[in-house]
């Protein structure tokens, strides 16, 4: 039997530095309809078991056609090697995220968490950040995040994850 309470609790540490990030600031760029990251990722998104097991919850209450459409991209994605890649489940119209309750935790912390070792990775707040915007910002760790991924398993791509539904 699976348990998913240490991702619910990682979403709970996330959702407070988010938080506190955005009750100093009620301006911060990150907002629905601001895709650039959903546009631009740097791989196909990988998930561990127990996030996979909460997007599926996602996508089962989307509707037949929405499926199909990401269906496609998925097998556009999977046969194609080029960088950068747009996620497949981004609704391109909206800017929006059709499955966002349930979306990866990579997802939840990109805009607000910083890797030391990498920097930021929003181009957009890298701005601010490089213009001086930002100084007193405490931002989450993303290496401290990473760690209890790590605990959660072994993480796998998206489009194999896809294509393997129902064999589990
Ligand atoms: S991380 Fe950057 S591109 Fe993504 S929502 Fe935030 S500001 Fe927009
Ligand atoms: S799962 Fe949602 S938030 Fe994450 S990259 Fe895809 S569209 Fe963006």
């Amino acid at each position: 039997m699976h348990t998913d309470k240490p991702l619910f609790q990682l979403h709970a540490e996330i959702d407070t530095r988010v938080q506190a990030i955005r009750a100093e600031r009620a301006d911060w760029l990150c907002g629905k309809g601001c895709d650039s990251c959903c546009r631009r990722l740097a791989d196909v998104p990988r998930l561990t078991a127990a996030e996979w097991r909460l997007l599926q919850q996602g996508l089962a209450a989307m509707t037949a056609s929405q499926l199909d459409d990401i269906a496609q991209k998925m097998v556009a994605l999977a046969a194609e090697h080029g960088r950068p890649v747009v996620c497949p489940l981004l609704d391109q119209t909206t800017g929006a995220c059709p499955v966002y309750a349930h979306r990866p935790v990579a997802c939840r912390t990109y805009g607000f968490y910083a890797q030391r070792a990498l920097g930021l990775y929003c181009g957009d707040i890298e701005a601010q950040v490089a213009g001086g915007e930002l100084t007193d910002v405490v931002w989450g760790n993303h290496d401290a995040v990473d760690q209890q991924l790590g605990a959660l398993g072994e993480a796998r791509a998206l489009t194999d994850l896809w294509f393997g539904r129902g064999k589990d």
